[in-house]
This record gives C-alpha cells, structure tokens and sequence, in this order.
C-alpha cells in the first residue's frame, strides 16, 4: 500500500513538473521599455525585463559599416543609417530617455551578472547575403566571448542570418520570424523553432503550433498584448509570447 502511495506522491510531482516546464514563458518585446524613463532597445529595457524576472528580453541588432553590432529596430535612427554609419556617427544619438544606442557588448555584459534572463537576439536583414553572414558571424564571436551561449536564443527574418547561424553552430537555437515556412520546412532546415507574427498562428494556419510540437520545435508569437490574443495562445500551450506588456501576461499566466 504504502508503494502504492509513494508511485502516486511520484506520479502527481511529475506531472506538476512538466506542467511547470509547459507553461507559457514572457519575452520583452524590445525590452520590457514601456516604463517610466525607459526607451524601446535601451540598456535600461533590459534592465527591467531582468528586474521582473522575464524569460527574455528581446533586442534588435545591426552592424554599422565599422562592425560594431549596435541596438535599433528601424534600419535608422535619427535619420541615420546604421548600416553604412560609422560606430562614432552613431555614438552621439540618444535614445528618448537619454541613453547613448546600446551595443550588443554593453547587452552581454548586463545579461551576465545573472541567470534567469535570457537575451533574444534578432539579428536584422543586411543589404547582402554576405553582410548577413558577416552579422551573424560577429553576433555569434561577441557571445561566446562574452560566455552567454546559454543564455542566448536567436531570431530573424532573414534566411541568410539563419542559415549562417545554423551552419555556425547546429545547436543554435534559431527561431525563423518571417512566417511562410511550414514547421516541416524548419525542422528539415535545422531550426529550433518558429517565432511567427500572431495573425498566422490564429488565423492563417492554426494548425502550425501543434505540428511545430510534434516535431520537437519550439513556439513562439509576436507582438501579442491584449487579453483575449494572450488567452488564447497560452490555451494552445504556445512556448513563449512576445509582448509589450510583460506585467498583463504575468497576470493571466498566474491565475
Ligand atoms: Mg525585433
């Protein structure tokens, strides 16, 4: 009898485990910025979603023509291009809340000091397939010298970037953005998982979470941030939602 319990006592903490390891994990869109004195892709975002205790806190990354891997969601900033502007061009801009454009260093030198928070690093699409390697190559070295590849996982929309990111190193975890590849495709192309824009998974091919799955990738939907969009990916068990509202999604993950 007593065996009898002691599998049951097993049996039950097994399965809170794995419905712990299931639930629903937050990544901060750009950060978790929306807060007073903050600024999307700031140093200070990143802060915070550490701060709160997200999953992840994601960022955009370009290389400026001098290969300093620099944060910013728009191809400019201020009217300059990051691409064919020198670090030092771009060094005298400020972000809405002060702060000089972070570089991916400064990113991997705050994401160390912990280790709950990981860095999602979108790598942004480059005026060439070889200047999507060269990115990639550069975003890849800066960290593994920084000792975070754990801690990293990585997104594009470009297939360049994953590709290069793959071939780099197999175990990447690379999550495609752009939403066309079904999750047979990814998984035949060695990716880790989907990051696909929310209207896809819900309505273009809802079927696409449970497939991505059963193949073993991971699952991710960008930007969900109100209540009914929350609801219903966490009730398809999605991996992870990209949010601007970390805290709203919190909220329902707890109930
Ligand atoms: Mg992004």
């Amino acid at each position: 009898m007593k065996t009898k319990q002691a599998l049951s006592t097993l049996f039950l903490s097994l399965c809170s485990v794995i419905s712990l390891q299931a639930q629903t994990q937050i990544i901060a869109h750009r950060g978790y910025w929306d807060k007073f004195g903050s600024a999307q892709n700031s140093l200070s975002s990143l802060d915070n979603a550490v701060t709160f205790g997200a999953y992840g806190s994601e960022l955009d990354v370009h290389m400026t023509k001098d290969g300093v891997m620099v944060l910013n969601h728009d191809d400019a900033y201020q009217g300059v291009e990051i691409q064919t502007a020198t670090y030092a061009e771009l060094s005298t801009l400020r972000l809405a809340n002060g702060e000089p454009l972070p570089t991916l260093q400064q990113c991997i030198d705050a994401v160390k000091k912990q280790s709950q928070t990981k860095l999602i690093v979108e790598i942004k699409t480059h005026a060439s397939a070889e200047a999507d390697a060269r990115a990639a190559a550069e975003t890849v070295r800066l960290i593994n010298e920084g000792g975070i590849a754990g801690m990293v996982d990585y997104i594009s929309f470009s297939e360049h970037v994953c590709k290069a990111l793959i071939k780099l190193n197999p175990k990447h975890r690379v999550a495609y953005l752009n939403g066309e590849k079904s999750p047979a495709t990814l998984k035949a192309e060695g990716y880790w998982g989907l990051d696909y824009e929310w209207s896809i998974l819900k309505e273009k091919h809802p079927e696409w979470i449970a497939e991505a799955k059963a193949l073993g990738l991971t699952t991710n939907v960008w930007t969900v941030n109100n209540v009914e969009q929350m609801q219903y990916f966490i009730s398809q068990g999605i991996d992870f939602i990209t949010t601007n509202n970390p805290q709203l999604l919190k909220g329902l993950l707890s109930k």
